[in-house]
């Protein structure tokens, strides 16, 4: 059976951020066959394919996105044997280390409390406090002309908010973790979930970070100088309690966070001659009026990451 095919579905309600216009087509596969027959049938009939696992490193435009969106998180077995855990990328990395610790395996503790899938997080190389998730990786499998097929650990490259997995279609991943003691773990999430409480805006939507860290500099710590913690664009606010974080205070549309990205990256570029780099992606039409580096009116953006030509 295929998944139904939604049309017009708001992508605000598949994000983080709680931004996006509709999706043309919009379908939850629950099968690695029915995520394959969608990616080939988004070929064959040449729609543009969005991949969306959590939505939570993205910024979907207000115009939406002109294709089919494939949302990953109907993909979702996971097992453990030893001290390995195969899963679907549309496994929430929350769930994941909540099973990594009942079955007493080390690993994901500093990666738990990141609110994207296993697929998104393998592409973006997701990691925090040190540690990132490629470094877990013993396999990735991915789709090429709808088939699966595996990729080792060491195949991939893995950088800093960034992987070679880009452009393809991620099914799942083996992940190699450490076996510990339960309570250690316990006590090692619990920690890192106090700490993220503690630096993170987290009770506004957000897509997290939305500017790489340059080398040997913190973004949040440029903006901050740059006096720019609290400017605010509609309802589109640099937090003030983490200035790398952007917040949306209900209504805040795809181009106030756009104009905000442009208007903070010239502060830090006047002020400290650095060009600061958006870790988040953008997806879909952006409107005209947003920003000075806007693609022109109507054209469409993908997330590199969302175009698997090789699926
Ligand atoms: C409050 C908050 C805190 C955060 N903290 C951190 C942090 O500490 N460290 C960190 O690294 N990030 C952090 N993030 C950012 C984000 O959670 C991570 O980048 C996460 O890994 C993204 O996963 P996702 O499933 O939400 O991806 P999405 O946002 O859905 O997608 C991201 C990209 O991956 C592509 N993609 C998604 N799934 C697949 C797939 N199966 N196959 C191919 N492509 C795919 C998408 O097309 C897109 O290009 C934070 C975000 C928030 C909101």
């Amino acid at each position: 059976m295929s998944p139904e095919i939604l049309r017009g579905v708001p992508l605000a309600e598949y994000t983080t951020f709680r931004i996006g216009g509709p999706a043309r087509f919009l379908a939850i596969p629950s099968t690695v066959g029915e995520l394959a027959g969608l990616v080939r049938w988004a070929h064959q009939e040449g729609v543009p394919l969005l991949l969306l696992g959590g939505g939570s490193n993205i910024l979907v435009g207000d115009g939406g996105f002109p294709g089919l969106v494939v949302v990953t998180r109907g993909l979702v077995d996971v097992e453990i044997e030893g001290d390995r855990i195969r899963s679907r990328g549309g496994v929430f990395l929350g769930l994941l280390s909540a099973m990594a610790l009942r079955a007493g395996l080390s690993g994901l503790e500093p990666l738990g409390g990141i609110p994207g899938t296993l697929g998104g997080a393998l592409l973006m190389n997701a990691g925090a406090y040190g540690r990132f998730l490629g470094e877990m990786v013993e396999e990735v499998e991915v789709l090429v002309d709808g088939e699966v097929e595996a990729l080792k650990g060491g195949e991939v490259e893995w950088g800093y908010r960034w992987s070679s997995l880009r452009g393809y279609t991620v099914v799942g991943a083996t992940l190699r973790l450490v076996p510990g003691e339960i309570e250690t773990i316990r006590e090692e999430m619990a920690r890192y979930s106090r700490l993220r409480r503690q630096k993170q805006p987290l009770d506004f939507p957000s897509a997290g970070s939305v500017f790489k860290n340059p080398p040997g500099e913190s973004a949040g710590r440029l903006i901050e100088e740059a006096g720019f913690k609290g400017a605010r664009v509609g309802d589109a606010m640099v937090s003030p309690v983490h200035a790398n974080f952007i917040i949306n205070l209900g209504r805040a549309r795809a181009r106030d966070v756009r104009t905000l990205v442009a208007l903070v990256k010239e502060g830090v570029r006047e002020e400290f001659s650095i060009l600061l780099e958006e870790e988040i992606v953008y997806a879909g039409v952006f409107e005209a009026g947003e920003d000075e580096d806007r693609p022109p009116a109507g054209r469409t953006i993908v997330g590199e990451g969302g175009i698997p030509q090789n699926g």
